[in-house]
């Protein structure tokens, strides 16, 4: 008898836990399409102001926002790939309207973007995740929101440096295709976020930089400093 309850009780208990985890993932999957929309969104904006500042003659900045355009399509991968383990469709992309301005008023408009996303949804966005226990999402969509915060990094330094006319010097771009970080150089060890080897990293070179030199390495020129981690 004691033991025939013991079962029961096992058996609800690993009937419930099932539930909670098999759970149907309704606030996940959406919190992935608002992430993928604003990917997408991001990428139509950085790919925006890559023509204007090619256009005006900004090299660095055209390289700049190209490298983070292909950034913002890591990302949207990533999103899509959840999405299709849990059998969705890919969500029909909105187009933004982008007005586009002169360099420094463009990368104002990306920073305050960034920051909104970082500060205020990510943290509504993983409590969703976190409600319906989605392991995976949550790993993921960590990691987006940490590839988030060192692109917002990036950008303040590129602000700094423009009001000191120093970005002139910086000859390429290096990008993780795996998660989709950006920075001045191709890491030494593994990719700070996700860990992958260098051998990940794509360069974007700045078109009229001087040739013929080797790729810099984080160490060699130390005065664009490095990020830290949040
Ligand atoms: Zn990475």
């Amino acid at each position: 008898m004691k033991k025939s309850v013991v079962s029961v009780l096992v058996f609800c208990f690993i009937s419930l836990s099932k539930f909670s985890w098999a759970a149907p993932a309704v606030q996940t999957k959406e919190v992935l399409k608002q992430i993928y929309q604003e990917k997408v969104t991001g990428f139509q904006y950085y790919s925006a102001y890559a023509e204007a500042a090619a256009r005006g003659s900004e090299p660095v900045f055209s390289t700049l926002f190209e490298t983070l355009a292909e950034a913002e399509l890591v990302q949207a991968a990533e999103c899509l790939k959840l999405l299709e383990d849990y059998g969705e469709s890919m969500p029909e992309p909105v187009h933004a309207t982008i007005h586009v301005a002169v360099v420094e008023n463009n990368l104002e408009k990306l920073l305050a973007m960034e920051e909104l996303l970082i500060n205020q949804r990510y943290s509504a966005w993983m409590r969703k995740i976190r409600e319906e226990r989605q392991p995976e999402p949550l790993t993921i969509v960590t990691r987006i929101w940490r590839v988030d915060k060192q692109r917002y990094l990036l950008l303040q330094q590129m602000r700094t440096m423009m009001s000191g006319h120093s970005y002139a010097k910086i000859r390429e771009f290096a990008l993780c295709q795996v998660c989709g970080y950006t920075t001045f150089y191709v890491p030494k060890r593994f990719c700070p976020v996700c860990y992958q080897s260098p051998s990940y990293f794509l360069l974007h070179t700045v078109e009229n930089s001087s040739s013929g030199k080797e790729h810099s390495q984080e160490s060699d020129e130390p005065s664009f400093g490095t990020f830290t981690l949040n």
